[in-house]
């Protein structure tokens, strides 16, 4: 069994582009600016965005924290969205979510220009992406993909099974992994709540990608020998071991998944650096399209 080490790929995709970003300084050219906005005080939220706005200052681009309180209005949000989009040097926008109730999510989606979408959640990326056409990749299926690339994972001709349909993880990976590229030309099975049989199913996978939110929902019985396992699962669980009062859980549970497999990533250290490192490659993407 070989651990995919998302913290030691997605270093080699910051020193990459640490490389880069001191060559355009040199040239003296604009270095890629990340705006992150982030609504209220949810603890999970907070500690992605500072790692993502910190992420973009160890590697030499420029971002904009803007913090917003949590009753702010859908118009005062989407005004400040606006001012990004206007702002010539921003080149990435994002807003964490969740929003909060009163705020729609989609209006805030589409609220981002198409050119500034590093999450790729922008209905206009998804149709780029679903047809093949360049677009941003959302950040965790992005991330995902860079990783079994780095590891020369054989994609073509497996069935990969995708247990979690969301917009953001479960559906835009089925599409990646079932299109005519590498990765990719894999036949792929999308299962959810509704789903019967689910271990039937995943017992007939060659690659399988737990994101739907369950800690260590996957157990070794689920899996067949020499699969590909990718845990995107995060979940807070409490532990009055740790000074944070929580560990995280992924969906699958490594003890008895490992085994089994021929390749493996952890948790934490293997979807959620690379969901970094992917936004970093977006957002340096939407910077040099301006050249
Ligand atoms: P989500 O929006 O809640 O979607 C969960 C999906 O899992 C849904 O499609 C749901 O089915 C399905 N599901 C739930 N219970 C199931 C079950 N018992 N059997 C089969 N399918 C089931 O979650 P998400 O945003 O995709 O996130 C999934 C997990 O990934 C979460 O732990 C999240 O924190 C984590 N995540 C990690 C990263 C990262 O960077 N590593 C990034 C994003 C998300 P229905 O559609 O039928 O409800």
């Amino acid at each position: 069994m070989q651990l995919l080490d998302g913290k030691l790929v997605s270093q080699a995709v910051r020193d990459d582009l640490r490389s880069k970003v001191a060559v355009r300084l040199q040239q003296g050219r604009k270095v890629p600016h990340l705006a992150a906005i982030l609504i209220g005080n949810n603890g999970a939220s907070e500690t992605y965005v500072s790692s993502k706005v910190r992420s973009c200052e160890e590697i030499g681009f420029r971002s904009t924290l803007i913090r917003l309180p949590d009753d702010i209005s859908e118009e005062a949000l989407l005004f400040h969205i606006d001012e990004c989009n206007q702002d010539f040097d921003i080149d990435g926008i994002l807003v964490q979510l969740p929003l909060p109730k009163h705020i729609s999510e989609q209006k805030v989606i589409e609220g981002i220009f198409v050119g500034k979408d590093v999450d790729g959640f922008h209905p206009e990326s998804v149709g780029r992406m679903v047809q093949g056409l360049p677009a941003f990749l959302p950040a965790t299926p992005y991330g995902i993909l860079l990783l079994l690339e780095h590891y020369r994972i054989e994609t073509k001709g497996k069935h990969a099974v995708i247990i979690g349909r969301s917009n953001i993880v479960g559906r835009p990976i089925s599409i990646l992994l079932n299109r005519n590229d590498y990765p990719g030309n894999c036949t792929v099975t999308v299962c959810h709540s509704h789903t019967p049989n689910l271990k039937d199913i995943c017992l007939q996978a060659d690659i399988i990608v737990a994101a739907l939110g369950r800690p260590a929902f996957l157990t070794g019985d689920m899996v067949r020998e020499g699969a590909v396992v990718i845990d995107v699962g995060i979940t807070r669980v409490p532990d009055s071991s740790k000074k944070s009062g929580f560990s995280i859980r992924g969906d699958v549970d490594f003890e008895t998944v490992a085994p089994r497999c021929s390749h493996i990533t952890p948790v934490p250290g293997g979807v959620g650096p690379m969901t970094i490192a992917a936004l970093l490659m977006n957002t340096w993407q939407a910077c040099i399209a301006k050249d």
